[in-house]
């Protein structure tokens, strides 16, 4: 292993293994797979690799924990969430830590990370013990209409790379306050940080089988046994749209309940009214959060042509001063991108905008050197048939488009099968309502770069995915309606 002094110990202090019916256990076989540091391209740790047999025994455990565990107290269960939150919060510096050297971003962004997604936890402590009915008397007077709200079973959730804290606590919190049991999948890129909350929540006294944390580079093969497994009653997934559409697929079988976070390719739209430094701070929070490795990030910079060029070069100036390095070192801004294949992807990106008449502003070269790093890049003059006008790019990559009218600047916005979140600086009330009410996407910030919130209802529409995490309507993801007519 390639580490020394603190990275190893945060290393060394996660349990590389399954996490089944609350006992850490090897993978048949004791299959192990390697994890790596993308500053370095190093192995940082072996972790296990699970089988179908393991897949289907971590079901198991969550199905023969979920009938008692719904028949907890909901105070018990949103204790057992605060005591969580307040663990992360504890030990915030070592999965920081721990999160940068298997993911790349800087340690101030990982950071940010944990305390947003230890926000989840604190938040749906509080939701657990809101979990209400109704009452009515029906409109004839003959019956009294009763409705409840129940945990739905045992749920599958699967969680990619990118935040790998914050996708798996806005599952699992609601999850948790709701009564469900769960088998939970995070990215074979990524296990480590899910497994120290695994720890994490041992401790904090969820029970036995509750959760159930499987990490496995075979995971079409597990994952699909458990999503046709009559038991599971829900699969929650964020991740890319293609997998996304074939776990749906699955799911349509035991017709599950499903939510889909799926792929994005926000829209940055600023007017010509637009307080242009406000965009810019806007621009860099949208574009550099995570290097540019989030669903939310700004994709497309739709930019009025009367201020196109003055807004393109602050944000080169901008993007281009930050400082680009391994994640844990003092002072950096911008850490690697994942692994190599992401690299790739972004300079095809870039070669293909530039090809087809695009200028670089600032960065666009792919380093020398070990690890996966890729410059802060700012691309000007960019047309409609560029890849990146319709592809994800997930890299610190910000392309320029221009428009004229604001009837333009919606068309190019929706003309794109995503619908995540858009982003729009104006100075015009007005005109920020009318573009609100047109975009199609589930989010949208208004004069600002951010929009997630852990009180605030987080998802897309299109081919972006359905369903909500967080806020008020996160946990009803995780709860049936029952309704009960009374007779008299
Ligand atoms: P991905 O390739 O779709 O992987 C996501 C998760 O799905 C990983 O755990 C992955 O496992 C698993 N997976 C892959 N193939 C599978 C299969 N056949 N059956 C079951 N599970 C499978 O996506 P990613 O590259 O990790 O993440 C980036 C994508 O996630 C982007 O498109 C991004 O926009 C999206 N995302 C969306 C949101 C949102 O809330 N809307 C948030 C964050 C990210 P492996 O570890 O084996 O790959």
């Amino acid at each position: 292993m390639s580490l020394e002094g603190r990275e190893s110990e945060v290393v060394a202090g996660v349990h590389p293994q399954l996490f089944v019916g609350g006992k850490w256990r090897d993978a048949e076989g004791q299959k192990t797979f390697a994890v790596e540091d993308p500053s370095t391209g190093k192995t940082i740790a072996e972790v296990a690799d699970a089988s179908v047999a393991d897949g289907l025994a971590a079901l198991d455990a969550a199905v023969a924990a979920q009938s008692d565990w719904a028949r907890t107290a909901p105070r018990d269960r949103g204790e057992i969430l605060r005591k969580a939150f307040e663990l992360i919060t504890e030990r915030a510096d070592d999965l920081a830590l721990l999160m940068t050297l298997e993911m790349g971003k800087p340690l101030s962004e990982s950071k940010a990370e944990i305390a947003y997604g230890a926000e989840f936890f604190r938040w749906f402590s509080e939701e657990a013990v809101r979990i209400n009915g109704r009452y009515a008397v029906a409109p004839n007077g003959a019956t009294r209409l009763l409705t409840l709200k129940q945990p739905v079973g045992p749920c599958l959730m699967i969680t990619p790379w990118n935040f790998p804290l914050a996708m798996g606590t806005r599952k699992i919190g609601p999850a948790i306050a709701a009564g469900c049991t769960m088998v939970v999948k995070p990215a074979a890129l990524t296990p480590l940080t899910m497994l120290a909350l695994a720890d994490i929540l041992a401790e904090a006294g969820l029970p036995d089988g509750v959760l159930n944390v499987v990490t496995t580079t075979a995971t079409g093969d597990v994952m699909e046994p458990l999503i046709r497994d009559p038991r599971l009653r829900k699969l929650t997934f964020t991740g890319s749209t293609p997998v996304g559409r074939k776990l749906i697929e699955q799911s349509a079988e035991g017709i599950l309940r499903v939510s889909m976070e799926l792929g994005g390719n926000a829209p940055f739209l600023v007017f010509e009214d637009a307080d242009l430094d406000k965009a810019v701070d806007g621009a860099m929070l949208a574009k550099m959060r995570n290097i540019g490795e989030a669903c939310t990030a700004a994709n497309r910079f739709l930019v009025h042509e009367s201020v196109a060029d003055t807004f393109a070069q602050k944000l080169a100036e901008r993007m281009g001063a930050m400082t680009v390095g391994r994640g844990s070192e003092d002072g950096v801004q911008v850490g690697p991108l994942v692994e190599g294949k992401a690299r790739d992807k972004v300079a095809e990106l870039v070669a293909d905008a530039v090809g087809s008449g695009a200028t670089v502003l600032t960065g666009g070269e792919v380093p020398d050197g070990p690890g996966y790093f890729y410059p802060p890049t700012v691309l000007t003059g960019v047309g409609e048939d560029a890849q990146v006008f319709r592809e994800e790019i997930f890299g610190p990559v910000a392309p320029v488009f221009t428009f004229s009218s604001d009837e333009e600047a919606l068309r190019m916005a929706n003309d794109t099968e995503y619908g995540l979140v858009a982003y729009a600086f104006t100075e015009s009330l007005e005109r920020a309502v009318r573009v609100y009410e047109g975009l199609e996407t589930g989010m949208v910030g208004i004069n600002q770069g951010v929009v997630s919130n852990p009180a605030a209802p987080f998802g897309g529409v299109k081919a972006s995915g359905f369903g909500r995490e967080g806020g008020a309507e996160g946990i009803d993801e995780y709860l049936e309606v029952k309704y009960v007519g009374l007779a008299l």
